[in-house]
């Protein structure tokens, strides 16, 4: 545990609800490893009150936040300075206070891709299927799409939501892409993708027996089967495709991945990866601690 000084740079997650969250586990365990100053604090905030947040962050000196659900959106209006890619992806993860100055940064989509870059997913020239099109598959789709895939197939329970989608990103600038609805997805879609990914919450609380309603007889052993969701780790949607014989990844590599570009956007430091994953493991799956 660090010592708190006046020296002590203050960091933090906003988001409401926010009693579940495991980022301040694995940021104080990177602060402490890395023996930085540095604090990693919880600031509940009410919808009504983020203007008033966000502004409040230069006279407090707070070094930077991650903003979470329901704030992603929200808190672009409030920043000075919003990189490219998180103005395209429409969301921030994370702001940085520059002397005064908040610059806001999306970290999900570079999570994600590095999350798979760990389990030897090329993703250049590939072709994905992604369930579902909220604020997650945004980042998700656009840093596939950068990364060089060659296809993104879009399927969600109500089609104009994935059009909606593709066309608020540019995604269809940057990719051939396709929608779907989920009920009518054919098994071909399916079969035809190197790569799918779940970015629905069917498969976590309280939909922790369910996962999109699709044909898996299209799944094979050449593909990757991906869900964002980290809790579980083994979500019904993964233990599905890993009989079919899938490679499975779950949304454990993302989180830490993102929470470890926010700690180097902070700190400038190199983040101590596998400690900030081993810190939040300790607290997700079945028989695990609960939170403090
Ligand atoms: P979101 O903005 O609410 O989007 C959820 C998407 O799922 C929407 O397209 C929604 O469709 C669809 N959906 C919801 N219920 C559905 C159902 N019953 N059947 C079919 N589709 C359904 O949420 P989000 O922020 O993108 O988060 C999505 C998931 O990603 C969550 O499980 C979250 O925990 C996870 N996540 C993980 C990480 C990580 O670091 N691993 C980071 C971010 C998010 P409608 O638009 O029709 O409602």
């Amino acid at each position: 545990m660090i010592e708190i000084t006046s020296s002590t740079k203050i960091t933090g997650i906003m988001g409401y609800p926010i009693k579940h969250t495991l980022s301040p586990i694995m940021h104080n365990r990177a602060f402490s490893l890395l023996n930085l100053n540095y604090l990693y604090a919880v600031f509940p905030v009410a919808p009504k009150d983020l203007a008033q947040a966000v502004m409040a962050l230069p006279a407090l000196k707070i070094k930077g936040v991650n903003v979470t659900i329901p704030f992603k959106q929200d808190v672009l209006k409030y920043l000075d300075e919003i990189t490219p890619c998180a103005r395209r992806i429409g969301a921030v993860n994370t702001i940085v206070n520059e002397n005064g100055k908040l610059i806001g940064y999306n970290t999900d989509g570079e999570g994600f891709i590095n999350s798979l870059k760990e389990v030897n997913f090329e993703t250049a020239g590939k072709k994905i299927l992604l369930l579902g099109a909220g604020g997650a598959c945004r980042a998700v789709a656009l840093s596939l799409a950068w990364a060089g895939a060659k296809k993104i197939i879009v399927a969600t329970r109500n089609a104009t939501k994935a059009e909606k989608m593709i066309k608020e990103t540019g995604l269809e600038q940057e990719v051939q892409t396709e929608c779907f609805f989920l009920s009518s997805l054919p098994s071909e879609k399916i079969a035809e993708a190197d790569l799918i990914v779940n970015t629905t919450p069917l498969g976590m609380a309280p939909f922790e027996d369910k996962m999109p309603d699709i044909p898996l007889e299209g799944l094979h052993s050449a593909q990757y089967v991906c869900d964002l969701i980290y809790n579980p780790l083994k979500t019904v949607l993964l233990r599905k495709a890993r009989l079919k014989g899938c490679k499975t990844v779950n949304g454990i590599g993302m989180l830490v991945h993102q929470g470890a570009k926010s700690f180097y956007l902070w700190t400038k430091e190199k983040p101590p990866i596998e400690e900030m994953r081993q810190a939040i493991l300790k607290y997700v799956g079945n028989s695990r601690k609960k939170l403090p």
